[in-house]
């Protein structure tokens, strides 16, 4: 086939993109057979790696007896399973909750939106309208999801088409505490933003702070610092605001347990969940509604206008409901922290002391190798140089499948626009062996 004519889009805009054919465990091959080593899952999404036998057999199962049948006539079991499956992990606080099945993180975030203002209108607060989110945060590319998102660039050209939302500021020490300043400080202050940011919106007017509890493509596998997300809840709590955790890249285990947000002693009021729920063989997202929320919805006017063809789609839930059940029957989670520490310690090892390396961090199996120009100032590559784009050329020609971004893009205080350097992410298969963990390290 010519790629140079191909009428797909995401190949008419890159005609060089290989065509996949086969997964096998962690590889993914051509047609020639030629393999690359999937080191960051796609984006990280494939935990399971491409052909895990036990969700290809549910697949196959559920389609032999019923793919979809429309969400407005009828209920189906994989997703009854599925959604009860979910609430048994979260939190005591989604004990009568309840679950949404979309097709994509963005989706989902646009249904988190959705639900915290139809909270607020079955409660008797319609004021409660506005939002607050995070500068350089990423939370999808729909509209509302890209209101939330905090990269000017990316924002630029839809600017009078997104909704206003007020900016809370990144929590990201790497970059952004001060010298000498200690965590618990710079936790304080990172979250004292949440404060103002509220304030900016005005008091009760504001119906929800969104996060990604590790903040993944944005920022590149970055954990907040330790405090910061127990005081962000209790700043959310004083003011009334809901919390929606986004955990589309860094729940689903992939940071060591279910959500991330279990690691911060936190529950929020609505959980997104992506990639890793459908581990690439489904394409499905999820919101989870704590109970509270739930409640105001099960005894009010039931009004939330989101619907969606597929959502709560049967076969799609099926294959999630195997992903979980695999990762439970085989232990996975109980990987997932020792073949993290296992990948830090590789790449510290070769590229610790690389002069353009300025960090190596993340949590689990989420970690991210930020790229600088000096590694003794800290100092980006020029975003010209695209090297985000030359990385994972790079890593495509030497048979490796990572995950690059752009460094983040962010306005100083006294309005001079900054930016980090670019990283790389590695997110590999929870069923990844040491030899393929090293392997991607190399
Ligand atoms: N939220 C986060 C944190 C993400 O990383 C992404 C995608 O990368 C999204 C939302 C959007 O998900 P999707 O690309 O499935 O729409």
């Amino acid at each position: 086939m010519n790629a140079s004519l191909s009428p797909v889009m995401h190949r008419v805009l890159d005609a060089s993109l290989p065509l996949a054919e086969a997964g096998e465990g962690v590889w993914i091959a051509d047609a020639s057979g030629r393999r690359w080593l999937d080191a960051s899952g796609g984006a990280a999404v494939s935990c399971l790696g491409h052909n895990h036998p036990r969700v290809l057999e549910a697949i196959r199962d559920q389609a032999g007896r019923l793919a979809y049948a429309h969400s407005g006539f009828f209920a189906n079991a994989p997703s009854e399973a599925l959604a009860e499956k979910l609430l048994a992990r979260a939190p005591e606080t989604f004990r009568g909750g309840a679950v949404l099945f979309l097709g994509s993180g963005s989706e989902a975030m646009e249904a988190a939106i959705k639900l915290a203002r139809q909270y607020w209108l079955e409660v008797g607060e319609p004021g409660r309208d506005r939002f607050v989110a995070r500068d350089m945060a990423y939370h999808g590319n729909t509209l509302g999801a890209l209101a939330l998102g905090g990269h000017p660039s990316r924002r630029a050209p839809y600017a009078p088409l997104l909704m206003d939302v007020a900016r809370a500021p990144a929590a990201f020490a790497h970059r952004l505490a001060r010298a000498g300043e200690t965590e618990t400080a710079y936790a304080a202050r990172a979250a004292a933003g949440l404060q103002a940011a509220l304030d900016a919106n005005g008091p009760g007017r504001t119906a929800a702070f969104a996060a990604e509890t590790v903040s993944g493509a944005s920022l590149g596998a970055a954990p907040a610092p330790a405090g910061y997300f127990a005081r962000i809840r209790e700043i959310c709590d004083a003011d009334g605001a809901l919390f929606i955790a986004d955990e589309v890249m860094c729940g689903m285990g992939r940071c060591g347990t279910y959500f991330a947000f279990e690691q911060e002693g936190v529950a929020p009021d609505l959980i997104v969940i992506a990639k890793g729920l459908g581990a690439g063989f489904m394409p499905v997202s999820a919101v989870l509604v704590s109970g509270r929320v739930a409640g105001a919805m099960r005894a009010g006017s039931a009004r939330l206008a989101n619907g969606h063809t597929y959502m709560s789609h049967a076969l799609a839930c099926a294959g999630a409901l195997a992903v979980l059940e695999t990762i439970e029957a085989e232990d996975l989670l109980a990987r997932v922290t020792p073949l993290g520490a296992h990948l830090d310690a590789a790449l510290r090892d070769l590229l610790g002391e690389d002069r353009n390396v300025g960090d190596i961090r993340g949590r689990g199996l989420f970690r991210a190798v930020e790229l600088v120009a000096d590694r003794d100032t800290g100092a980006p590559f020029p975003a010209s140089d695209g090297l985000a784009d030359r990385v994972r050329a790079e890593g495509m020609a030497g048979g490796l499948i990572c995950y690059p971004s752009p460094g983040a893009e962010w306005i100083e205080p006294d309005g001079t626009p900054a930016r980090c350097g670019d990283h790389l992410l590695l997110a590999p298969a929870f069923i990844s062996t040491e030899a393929e963990i090293e392997q991607a390290a190399e």
